[in-house]
């Protein structure tokens, strides 16, 4: 918009010596094109991973989640891998707890995803935004938004039947991919750093961890 507002004052002033000023405008209106450009296909990139672009750290809407050129900035925290953005720091759970996320479309595989296991009742795969060498996600097929409500969405026999199924599916992949061991998180809600309100299974390891973890 800048750009585009200084282009607009060069060619009001108008006068001789155009050709330099053409030059000047060309660059700008480029320079506003491109960036205009970075935004919306951050937007998307944003909007295909079920995210809001951050507002706290406008800049960051510039760059695409996986673009080489992130910057290093307040936006960011942690180090090194899966360093995370504020948008994907945990949220507030949906008014709706059936509402869809991108989890359900991975289960109903309505998404592509880097898929290591699935049976009936779940599935595992790849984070796209990995903290460790390995760092796979388990989810049920079945929709439970997060932990502490599992049984009020489900009931408590489904409950049981379902995380149960879950932590022994992700020990098996914990026990093929680490075998030197790994940590199993589960975030739940906003202060839990949950940011896909679709229950799911961490499982971070194929390295030495650090204990306490992220508090
Ligand atoms: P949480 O903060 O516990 O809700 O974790 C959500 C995780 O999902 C984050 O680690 C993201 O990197 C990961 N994630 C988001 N979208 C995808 C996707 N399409 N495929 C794989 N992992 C994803």
């Amino acid at each position: 918009t800048v750009s585009l507002m200084v282009a607009g004052q060069i060619l009001r002033a108008g006068g001789r010596g155009g050709g330099g000023r053409g030059r000047s405008c060309a660059f700008l209106v480029t320079t506003a094109c491109v960036l205009g450009r970075k935004n919306r296909l951050s937007s998307l990139s944003y909007a295909s991973f079920g995210l809001n672009a951050p507002a706290a750290f406008p800049s960051q809407a510039f760059f695409p989640l996986r673009s080489p050129w992130r910057p290093k900035a307040p936006g960011l925290v942690g180090r090194g891998e899966g360093r995370r953005l504020f948008s994907e720091e945990g949220r507030d759970p949906p008014s709706d707890a059936s509402e869809d996320t991108i989890f359900g479309k991975i289960a109903r595989g309505e998404m592509k995803c880097d898929k290591v296991y699935e049976d009936e009742k779940c599935i595992a795969f790849r984070d796209i935004n990995p903290v460790a060498p390995t760092h796979i996600l388990v989810i049920p097929k079945l929709k439970i938004s997060q932990l502490s409500r599992a049984e009020q969405e489900v009931g408590s026999k489904t409950a049981q039947d379902c995380l149960g199924h879950l932590m022994l599916v992700a020990a098996q992949v914990g026990r093929e991919h680490c075998p030197r061991g790994c940590r199993y998180v589960i975030n739940d809600g906003k202060d839990g750093c949950q940011s896909v309100y679709h229950l799911h299974v961490h499982v971070i390891g194929a390295k030495p961890l650090s204990w306490p973890p992220g508090v």
